[in-house]
């Protein structure tokens, strides 16, 4: 059950609320966002919620029997839409391209990117300084350094940062520098990670574990919700399967699942969901098809010479005819 409160409510009112739940066998946890302020009330016994919902301090009221509540599209019909400013949106109707290298490499590295990001009106660049690297041999990034260089040049470009953070430790030095918190696969149900990005005020993409179900991914954004943070987008980027034809399995239909689950807006990464460069577009432009509020894709100078991920990485010439059809895809969608 959510219990959406009254930013006004008194100590008093909320003490009465709490202590009606309890005694109707339910326990609450006090949920304050930077936006909201709510009670999530799980218990198994039947109760009639206008008991609860007719008390002062109470805005709304809903009965929410999954083991995620905030995130879930049950109680909140309206989609949250991520704002990065000046007209930049995502989710609510608003779709994003975000592209650029699996890593940061070196400055004229981004800025080769940048510019192609900009002849293209793509708005937000990725590219990881924190590298989760299954060898502990291959390139792990440049750093909180690479970081600042990489800002350095999105900023005088207009261009929004999406990157990794992989540590609590990095989420505070990074916050300058970013505009939205990747966690990656590997991190999904990192657990303090997920709580100390609840106690920020810029938005985090969360990716599916590799393994993760999709009720793990839903679990996993409710900790960021549930500290504080409601600016969560989801990420399907393929998962583990005994399919070895490909690097990962594309899980199309938890796009489709997601948006029906889910308030939050669902991003398709295609690059690690398949993990075959030839292949990129046409499981991006499925995705978009599936109901995806954005793309998130490798896109690099010189794949052949990539740092990390080269095999799945599309060039300037392969990614602009991708975004171009990206773009018409979703035309054709919102005509549906
Ligand atoms: C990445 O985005 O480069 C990455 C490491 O992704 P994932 O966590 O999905 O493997
Ligand atoms: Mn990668």
């Amino acid at each position: 059950m959510i219990i959406h409160l009254e930013p006004n409510i008194q100590p008093g009112q909320l003490a009465e609320v709490q202590q009606k739940l309890t005694a109707h066998g339910f326990t609450s946890t006090e949920v304050r966002t930077q936006s909201h302020h709510y009670l999530v009330g799980v218990g198994k016994k039947p109760i009639d919620i206008r008991v609860i919902g007719t008390l002062p301090g109470i805005q709304d009221i809903h009965r929410v029997s999954d083991g995620y509540k905030l995130v879930s599209k049950k109680w909140r019909v309206q989609d949250t839409k991520i704002d990065l400013g000046d007209g930049v949106g995502i989710g609510r109707g608003h779709f994003q391209i975000m592209a650029g290298p699996c890593s940061i490499e070196s400055e004229e590295q981004v800025e080769a990117v940048v510019k192609h990001l900009v002849a293209n009106d793509v708005k937000i660049m990725r590219g990881g300084v924190y590298k989760p690297r299954s060898s502990p041999y291959s390139f792990r990034g440049l750093g909180q350094e690479g970081l600042q260089m990489f800002h350095q040049i999105c900023r005088e470009h207009g261009i929004r940062i999406i990157t990794e953070v992989m540590m609590v430790e990095q989420i505070a030095e990074m916050h300058d520098f970013i505009d939205i918190y990747q966690v990656g696969a590997r991190n999904a149900q990192n657990f303090n990670l997920l709580d100390a990005l609840g106690e920020v005020d810029k938005p985090v993409l969360l990716k599916r574990g590799m393994s993760g179900t999709i009720e793990e991914l839903l679990q996993g954004a409710e900790y960021i919700f549930s500290h504080g943070n409601e600016k969560i987008m989801l990420c399907e980027r393929g998962i583990r399967t005994y399919e070895n034809a490909y690097r990962n399995t594309m899980d199309i239909n938890a796009i489709a699942m997601l948006k029906k689950m889910t308030h939050l807006p669902v991003i398709a990464d295609p690059s690690h969901g398949i993990g075959i460069r030839a292949f990129v577009e046409p499981i991006a432009l499925a995705s978009v098809m599936a109901g995806a509020d954005g793309i998130i894709m490798e896109v690099h100078q010189t794949p052949e010479k990539a740092a990390s991920d080269g095999q799945q990485t599309l060039n300037f010439v392969e990614a602009t005819e991708a975004y171009r059809r990206l773009r018409a895809t979703r035309k054709l969608w919102e005509e549906f």
